[in-house]
């Protein structure tokens, strides 16, 4: 794993790789106390021709300074960020799944590591990355379609809050719901926003879209909502591919009347929406086949994060040697 260290108000400078193991923090730890830390999450593929791949890291060092700003730490700069996710694949890269089995995930943390009683910035900050194998079939939903509950008395996020950023303290309260709803069959949480509970949000962990007409509608990303690099991504993609799309608010009633609706995120790629429940009211929609919008999505992109189509030179695909 990845460790780099930095006292407060100055700026990361050089980490190094160590064994994989538990880490040391004082009971005291920021962290563990008041909840600074923000987390990200990314893969690198095998690809058929024998690459190594990463897709657009640099979206996630730019998000992490995004948060680190707001959570008041300070961040890796996006080459520092980009080079340690570089250095830490190829320290695991036996660890990398062959193409089509799977893929490494990488997870880079930000730690307010340093010890302080009192409520504020930590005086110490530490920046890691760690690495895990994941198979494609632990997704298994991803296939068969996502069957989401949309809880109008939980909210994720709230305007003014942190639920734009990937913060760690955004997910334990996401915990109750999401277990709620998996032990009544559901895949996952869909969330409303907390001002009026009428405009869908977001998922636990990913991005929603919906299809009506062959238009593509997502939420817009007004200060509750994570920016996911799969749903800019597949903005693009989709306007490349001729699709209008729309960011903007979405009343939950237009959700139930949608073609196709499905989520985004590193984790699941493009995950087809089977099913929606919304005050006991359950809506079905067309799983992905060839012809439908997602599924022409779900293709794409997974043809450019898995190597086989150059998208348009854009750099998106980094390799790594
Ligand atoms: C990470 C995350 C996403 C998806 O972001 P990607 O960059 O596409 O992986 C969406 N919503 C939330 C709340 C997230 O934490």
């Amino acid at each position: 794993m990845y460790m780099m260290k930095c006292p407060r108000d100055e700026e990361f400078t050089e980490g190094r790789l160590i064994p994989y193991g538990n880490i040391e923090l004082s009971p005291g730890a920021c962290v563990l106390n008041y909840g600074q830390g923000l987390y990200e999450g990314l893969k690198a593929r095998r690809t058929e021709d024998g690459r190594i791949v990463i897709f657009r890291p640099d979206q996630n060092a730019l998000r992490m300074k995004m948060g680190a700003e707001r959570m008041c730490m300070p961040a890796p700069s996006v080459d520092q960020f980009v080079d340690a996710v570089k250095q830490t694949v190829i320290a695991n890269k036996r660890w990398i799944p062959p193409p089509g089995k799977g893929t490494l995930y990488i997870r880079p943390l930000l730690l307010g590591s340093g010890p302080l009683l009192g409520p504020g910035p930590a005086p110490e900050f530490t920046f890691l990355i760690y690495t895990t194998p994941v198979c494609i079939y632990c997704f298994k939903e991803t296939s068969t379609g996502l069957n989401l509950y949309v809880d109008d008395q939980f909210h994720r996020a709230s305007p003014g809050g942190a639920g734009n950023v990937k913060s760690i303290t955004n997910y334990a309260p996401v915990f109750k719901p999401m277990k709620k709803a998996k032990s009544e069959g559901f895949t996952d949480v869909l969330y409303l926003d907390s001002s009026s509970s009428k405009y869908v949000e977001e998922v636990s962990v990913s991005n929603i879209f919906i299809v009506k007409d062959k238009t593509i509608s997502t939420p817009a990303t007004s200060g509750t909502i994570l920016a996911g690099v799969t749903r800019n991504s597949i903005i693009e993609i989709a306007c490349d591919l001729g699709f209008k799309v729309e960011e903007r608010k979405i009343p939950v009633e237009e959700l139930l009347e949608a073609d196709e609706a499905f989520c985004t995120g590193t984790a699941s790629g493009v995950a087809p929406v089977a099913s929606i429940t919304y005050q006991g009211k359950r809506v079905e929609y067309k799983t992905t086949n060839i012809n439908s919008v997602s599924g022409k999505l779900l293709s794409t992109y997974d043809a450019i994060v898995n190597g086989q189509l150059k998208y348009k030179n854009t750099g998106w695909l980094v390799e790594i040697n």
